[in-house]
C-alpha cells in the first residue's frame, strides 16, 4: 500500500540529491536531523510508516527529562519534529522500499521517488513481538506495555502480568514489583530462557509468581485491562486472573529486513556497528534501537541520533562534501 506523502519545508518533489537521509523518524531519526541540519548539512528524513515510532503508541511519557510534568508520546514527537523542520529538515511520510549501498552516492527508493545521498543514518527501530491474541491492540497503551521501564510506575499496588520467560522478562518482571501489589509471570514453557543469575534473582522475590506451561488466550477490559485469561496447557485448565495490566516480554524484531546482504547484521537482527556510529559500509551510520537491543528508551535513541550526527558530519567535513 502506498503511504501517504506529506512533503514539508523544500518541496522534496523537485529535490533528489541530499547530503543525509535518515530513514526512520522516531527519537533517534529526529535528533540526527536537528544535528545535521544545524550542522548546514541538507537534510531529509524519510519516515515509514509509523512516524514519531513507538512513542506514538504510548500515553504519558514521565522519564524524558525536560518535562516536569510528563508528556504525551505522540506530544513529544511532534515537537522533535516540528523542531526538525524549523531547523532546516526535509521530512516525508514515505516509505524505504530499497536501498543500494553499493556505489556512491546510495540510492534510497521510496514507493514513489529515488533518492540520492552521500551518507545514510539508519534509525528504522525494533519493533517488539506480539502475542497476537484478543485484547492486545484494543488495550496497547491501557494496560498493555512493552515498556516496564516507561509504564511501570503506573502501576502502583495492583497486580501485573508479565508474559515471557528470556531475560527482559525476568528483569521487568523484578523491576515492577517496586511498584505493584504482585507479579504473575506467564511463561509457556516449564524452563525459562533466562540466565541463571536473572532466574534466580526472580525466584528469590516473593512478589513474584510463575505460571509454567501456561499460554495468554484474552486480555480483556472497559476502559482499560481488567482480567487476562490464560491457559495451563499440561493440564488443559482455563484460569482467569484480575490484574490492572500485563508487560508483554517476549522480544524485538529490530526493522532491518530492508538492509540484509549489505549492512552487517547480528544473529538477531540487529546492526552491528564498527567504529561508534559506522556500518560495515563507509557513509551508512546507525542510530538507536536498531542497534541497540540493551537500553531501549526514548532518551537513548536519542543520545545515539545526536552521536550519528556527529560522526555524519565529520564524515562529511574530512571528504568536503
Ligand atoms: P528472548 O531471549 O528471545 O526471550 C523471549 C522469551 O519470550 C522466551 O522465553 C520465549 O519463550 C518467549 N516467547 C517468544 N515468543 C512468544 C510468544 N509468541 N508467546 C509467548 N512467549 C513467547 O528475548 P529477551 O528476553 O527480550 O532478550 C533478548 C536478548 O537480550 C537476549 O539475548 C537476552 O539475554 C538479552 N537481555 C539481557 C538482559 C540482561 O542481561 N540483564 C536483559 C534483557 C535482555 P521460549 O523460551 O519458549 O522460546
Amino acid at each position: 500500500m502506498q503511504a501517504e506523502i506529506r512533503s514539508e519545508n523544500k518541496k522534496p518533489e523537485t529535490k533528489k540529491k541530499f547530503d543525509v537521509i535518515i530513514i526512520g523518524a522516531g527519537p533517534a531519526g529526529y535528533t540526527a536531523s536537528i544535528y545535521t541540519s544545524r550542522a548546514k548539512h541538507d537534510t531529509l528524513i524519510i519516515s515509514g510508516v509509523l512516524p514519531g515510532g513507538q512513542l506514538m503508541l504510548t500515553t504519558e511519557v514521565e522519564n524524558f527529562p525536560g518535562f516536569a510534568k510528563g508528556i504525551l508520546g505522540p506530544e513529544l514527537m511532534t515537537a522533535m519534529r516540528e523542531q526538525a523542520v524549523r531547523i532546516g529538515t526535509t521530512i516525508i511520510d514515505d516509505e524505504v522500499v530499497n536501498v543500494d549501498f553499493r556505489h556512491k552516492p546510495f540510492k534510497i527508493l521510496t514507493y514513489s521517488e529515488e533518492y540520492e545521498t552521500d551518507t545514510v543514518i539508519i534509525a528504522t527501530g525494533a519493533t517488539p513481538r506480539k502475542i497476537g491474541v484478543k485484547g492486545e491492540q484494543e488495550f496497547s497503551a491501557r494496560g498493555v506495555s512493552y515498556c516496564a521501564t516507561c509504564d511501570g510506575p503506573f502501576f502502583k499496588n495492583q497486580d501485573i502480568v508479565v508474559a515471557g520467560g528470556g531475560d527482559s522478562a525476568m528483569e521487568e518482571a523484578i523491576f515492577l514489583t517496586k511498584f505493584a501489589n504482585k507479579v504473575h509471570v506467564v511463561h509457556r514453557k516449564d524452563t525459562l530462557r533466562a540466565s541463571k543469575v536473572m532466574q534466580d534473582r526472580a525466584f528469590e522475590n516473593k512478589k513474584i509468581q510463575f505460571h509454567w506451561n501456561t499460554i495468554i488466550e484474552e486480555i480483556k477490559g472497559n476502559q482499560k485491562v481488567t482480567q487476562i485469561t490464560m491457559k495451563d496447557t499440561t493440564a488443559n485448565k482455563v484460569e482467569t486472573l484480575e490484574v490492572g495490566g500485563i508487560f508483554v516480554a517476549i522480544g524485538h524484531e529490530p526493522n532491518t529486513k530492508l538492509f540484509k546482504g549489505q549492512i552487517e547484521l547480528d544473529d538477531q537482527g540487529y546492526i552491528v556497528l564498527k567504529n561508534h556510529t559506522h556500518t560495515n559500509i563507509e557513509g551508512v551510520f546507525a542510530a538507536g534501537d536498531v542497534h541497540d537491543h540493551r537500553y531501549r528508551q526514548a532518551i537513548t535513541a536519542a543520545a545515539f541520533g545526536c552521536m550519528a550526527a556527529i560522526d555524519v558530519d565529520k564524515y562529511l567535513s574530512e571528504r568536503k562534501m
